[in-house]
């Protein structure tokens, strides 16, 4: 969470200035004001399992940000703590497993798909590396997240926008590819980036 909220920091103009042409300029300070107040809340309860982390942090993204994008990866965490319960310590598998579940939430919860111009683009085939590594996830998540430029959206409200939508990189697609590199960061900065997840 520490080094997903410093690459939330690093890029929310980037993400703001993506979301300006098929958005309403909001995705990068919706995702740092809800980051900011994730840490400030970890910090202040201290949650000492990596399910309950993820809870908090899920919990603080959905009452803090008021765009599509804070109920999603909101719930995308939420349901990935609620995945690893109780445990004290957790294996790369159950990470994965875990991670699979929560994107699998989103995608219940706002109802896209693949395909659709949104943060999907660049979860789905984030979470299919993990199997590899996590860097290989982030990988696949940030090639995800370039190839949304020539969808139509269907999802959210760059699907307005209808044709127009065309010819520009999904902020949110380009935010999950952020996450998930943010994790590879972690893992590798953990000693943990060699191996499959
Ligand atoms: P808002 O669109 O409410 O201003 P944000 O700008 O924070 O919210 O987030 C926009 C991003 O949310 C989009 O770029 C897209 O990736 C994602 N998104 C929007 N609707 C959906 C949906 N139904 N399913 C998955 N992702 C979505
Ligand atoms: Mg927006």
């Amino acid at each position: 969470m520490a080094a997903t909220a410093a690459a939330v920091e690093r890029e929310a103009d980037r993400l703001t200035e993506l979301d300006s042409p098929i958005g309403d300029a909001d995705h990068g300070s919706n995702l740092l004001r809800g980051f900011t107040a994730v840490t400030a809340a970890l910090e202040s309860e201290r949650p000492d399992r990596p399910g309950a982390v993820l809870q908090l942090a899920g919990r603080t993204l959905i009452s803090t940000v008021g765009g599509a994008s804070g109920p999603l990866y909101g719930t995308l965490l939420r349901r990935a703590g609620k995945e690893l319960g109780e445990a004290a310590e957790v294996s790369d598998e159950e990470v994965r497993k875990a991670l699979y579940a929560g994107v699998g939430a989103v995608a219940q919860l706002g109802g896209a798909a693949p395909g659709d111009k949104t943060m999907l683009d660049a979860l789905v085939p984030g979470v299919a590396a993990l199997s590899t590594s996590y860097r290989a996830a982030g990988n696949a998540a940030e090639n995800g997240a370039l190839a949304t430029v020539p969808l139509q959206a269907r999802k959210g409200r760059a699907s307005y926008l209808g044709e127009r939508s065309i010819g520009h990189q999904d902020p949110g697609a380009t935010s999950s590819a952020l996450l998930l590199g943010a994790l590879a960061d972690a893992a590798e900065t953990a000693g943990d980036g060699e191996g499959g997840a």
